[in-house]
């Protein structure tokens, strides 16, 4: 009987200790990204302002923000593995591209490699069991692209000129020409105005297809909302 039992607790001991193991190491995971991208002319209109990149004046479209590893309960990991620092040589290939559609509006004015560290050392490194520091770029890049923001508000007649705007029209219309339901997050200008300032997107945890949201973000808007030039 004793022989029994010690074996049995050895047998429960093989199976529960892998997976308690693998449920630690698998605590970095996540469940999807939220794909961010942020309207330049209200990161500008602010009581902070903003700087231009050294490059000079960016595109008056939506840029990147970010891509942001997340979990359904809607909390994220961040800042996972500090021994993969960002390296900008393994991106020599994308900095073009990432001017273009990834550029900094912080002050004071940089070349962009400040924030591209800082969003690939808080996020990006949480997104490594599923690509590497070339491809998590490279994924934002080419979620960018197939993403036209403006495109689609200003097919719905919603266009960047300081006008207000309802939330709803704005949600609508992303949904209607990207085919999923956005999440847009407002700021405010100078004098207090609740404005569009930045729109997420969730996308799968391949990184490679737009997905509905499993979770918004938190945060409140009011039902109209200002689109400020840039
Ligand atoms: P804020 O507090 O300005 O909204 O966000 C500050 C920063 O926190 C963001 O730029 C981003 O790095 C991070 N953050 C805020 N909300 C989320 C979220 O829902 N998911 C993830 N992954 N990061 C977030
Ligand atoms: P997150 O909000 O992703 O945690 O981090 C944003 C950080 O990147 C902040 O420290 C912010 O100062 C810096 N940053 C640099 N350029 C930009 C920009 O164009 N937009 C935003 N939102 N943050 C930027």
């Amino acid at each position: 009987m004793k022989i029994l039992l010690a074996s049995l607790c050895v047998i429960s001991l093989l199976v529960i200790l892998p997976s308690v193991f693998a449920a630690s190491s698998s605590s970095e995971d996540f469940d999807f990204f939220y794909f961010v991208q942020q309207w330049p002319g209200s990161y500008c209109d602010t009581q902070k302002k903003c700087c231009f990149p050294t490059s000079g004046k960016p595109a008056a479209d939506f840029g990147i923000h970010g891509l942001w590893p997340n979990y359904k309960d809607g909390t994220y990991p961040s800042n996972c593995d500090d021994t993969k620092p960002f390296d900008k040589s393994t991106i020599s290939d994308l900095i073009t591209s990432m001017k273009r559609s990834w550029p900094t509006l912080a002050c004071p004015s940089g070349s962009g490699d400040a924030f591209w560290e800082h969003e690939w050392e808080k996020h990006g490194t949480c997104s490594e069991s599923v690509i590497d520091q070339h491809e998590y770029f490279q994924t934002a890049l080419n979620l960018k692209q197939k993403t036209d923001l403006l495109g689609a508000l200003t097919k719905a007649g919603i266009n960047p000129d300081g006008n207000s705007y309802s939330l709803e029209s704005i949600r609508d219309s992303i949904k209607e020409s990207i085919g999923f339901t956005p999440w847009i997050e407002c700021n405010r200008d100078e004098s207090g105005n609740s404005q569009l300032y930045q729109v997420y997107l969730c996308v799968d945890r391949s990184g490679s297809g737009l997905i509905e949201c499993p979770v918004f973000p938190h945060g409140k808007c009011g039902a109209e909302i200002e689109f400020p030039s840039f």
